[in-house]
């Protein structure tokens, strides 16, 4: 491709979103007579889980919602772990909250996620809401996939028809990704492949892609010639890498090249600065949800 591809911004679209969301928050708050609150649980010391939490948590102020954050130590044990989600569920004054993953390897994820109410699981991990995105029922929408998709939609990227694969599988992110985009709704109605560590000779899939969905935890991994020229490039991954040069010593890099791939695409997101944003945007809109 001649010239530079068009990046989507997801501060851009995640800051025009968060205007209508700060507005419906006043609503609320003028109705009922508190601001919607979301809660954010964070197990033990790992640096870019704190990043993350405190990210989501500031975010809360700048649309006028309450947060808590809830710090717990890595020891905790899981039955621990599960009363303070019981006692999360049962608090009538928080609309949502979320238990930020990794946790910790003594702990069961799974039993932790399927112990937070449905209604305030505004990850949208719960089976229950991971059924109703399924069916194209309403529910809570995995935070990254859904804002993945407002991001396709800001920026009017058409996928009808598109040949959309997602590389990675995950309960979070491709496979709720896979599901979303093969809806049959906007952004959606792609034909969808979904690759994974067990596929065979990847490039030769990525390069049918016209939308490639990258969300495997390794940086850098793909690269130009796995790129289909002028396609529309997702990268959700995000790695911090060593970086003497840098203030904080290091920096961020996705699961995509980009200096391979930004001349074979015709639009792709940056890293930081795109899906990042947009994940913790859709946090916010699933609290405004879980307030109304
Ligand atoms: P997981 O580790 O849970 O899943 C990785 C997936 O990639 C697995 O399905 C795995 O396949 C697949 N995979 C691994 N290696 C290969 C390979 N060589 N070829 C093809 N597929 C491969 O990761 P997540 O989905 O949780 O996260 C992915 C990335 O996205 C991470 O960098 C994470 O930090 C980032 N992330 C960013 C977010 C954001 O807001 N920007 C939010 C969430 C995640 P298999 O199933 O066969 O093992």
């Amino acid at each position: 491709m001649t010239g530079s591809p068009r990046l989507l911004d997801g501060k851009r679209c995640g800051d025009a979103l968060k205007t209508d969301i700060a507005t419906q928050a006043a609503a609320v708050k003028a109705m009922r007579g508190r601001a919607p609150h979301l809660a954010a649980v964070l197990v033990g010391n790992d640096g870019a889980s704190k990043t993350y939490v405190e990210a989501k948590v500031k975010a809360c102020g700048t649309v006028g919602f309450r947060s808590s954050l809830i710090r717990l130590p890595e020891t905790i044990t899981e039955e621990e772990l599960l009363a303070r989600v019981r006692s999360l569920n049962a608090d009538p004054d928080l609309d949502g909250f979320i238990v930020q993953l990794p946790l910790p390897a003594h702990i069961d994820a799974d039993r932790v996620l399927q112990a937070i109410d449905p209604q305030k699981d505004v990850d949208g991990f719960h089976p229950q809401n991971v059924g109703n995105m399924v069916l194209g029922l309403p529910g809570f929408l995995p935070a990254t996939p859904s804002g993945i998709c407002e991001l396709l939609k800001f920026y009017h990227i058409e996928t009808a028809g598109k040949h959309c694969v997602v590389v990675g599988r995950s309960n979070i992110v491709g496979t709720p990704v896979s599901i979303l985009l093969s809806r049959n709704a906007y952004p959606g109605n792609c034909t969808v492949t979904l690759a994974h560590s067990r596929t065979k000779d990847l490039p030769s899939i990525t390069e049918q892609a016209d939308i490639l969905v990258v969300a495997i935890g390794k940086p850098g991994f793909i690269t130009g010639d796995m790129v289909k020229e002028g396609a529309v490039v997702v990268d959700v991954g995000i790695h911090r890498i060593p970086d003497a040069t840098k203030k904080n010593g290091f920096r961020l890099e996705g699961d995509v090249d980009y200096g391979s791939v930004r001349d074979r695409c015709s639009a792709i997101t940056p890293v930081p600065g795109g899906v990042g944003p947009m994940t913790i945007t859709s946090l916010l809109l699933n609290t405004l949800k879980a307030a109304h």
